[in-house]
């Protein structure tokens, strides 16, 4: 499993392909799966558009509809970030990719993100990749 670190912006959409891409050619798997993993409670990874950075930028505005960027004061949480844990349950700790000769099988326009929802911090993210048959 690789590790990788992340300085992140403080509700931001990081560009984490080419890492990914990294790992799956380091570990010289050519068929099977790829699983991108964030161990934050605040953060989250998807995938979407790569090409339009305005789709991350609609993406932001949505969340902050239906989460608010600072919490309601009827939330408990003590820390006062609950709007951040919501959207990271909404989202997702992890996506798992297929992998055929030795590449993800991402589509043209699709890239894979470390979404932040309470930063700046520092983070880390996994990715695991798994050889299967084709
Ligand atoms: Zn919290």
């Amino acid at each position: 499993m690789r590790s990788f670190e992340l300085k992140t912006s403080a509700f931001a959409f990081h560009d984490i392909s080419a890492q990914v891409k990294l790992a799956v050619r380091e570990s010289g798997v050519k068929e099977g799966i790829c699983v991108v993993y964030c161990p934050h409670t605040t953060a989250a990874i998807t995938i979407n558009e790569n090409a339009d950075p305005d789709v991350q930028r609609d993406l932001k505005l949505a969340l902050i509809d239906a989460f608010g960027d600072s919490d309601r004061p009827e939330f408990r949480h003590f820390e006062g970030n609950s709007h951040a844990h919501l959207k990271s349950s909404l989202i997702g700790a992890s996506e798992t990719i297929p992998i055929a000769n030795g590449s993800l099988m991402l589509g043209t326009w699709q890239g894979v993100y470390f979404c932040e929802f309470d930063g700046p911090r520092n983070r880390k993210f996994y990715v695991q990749v798994l050889e299967g048959r084709d």
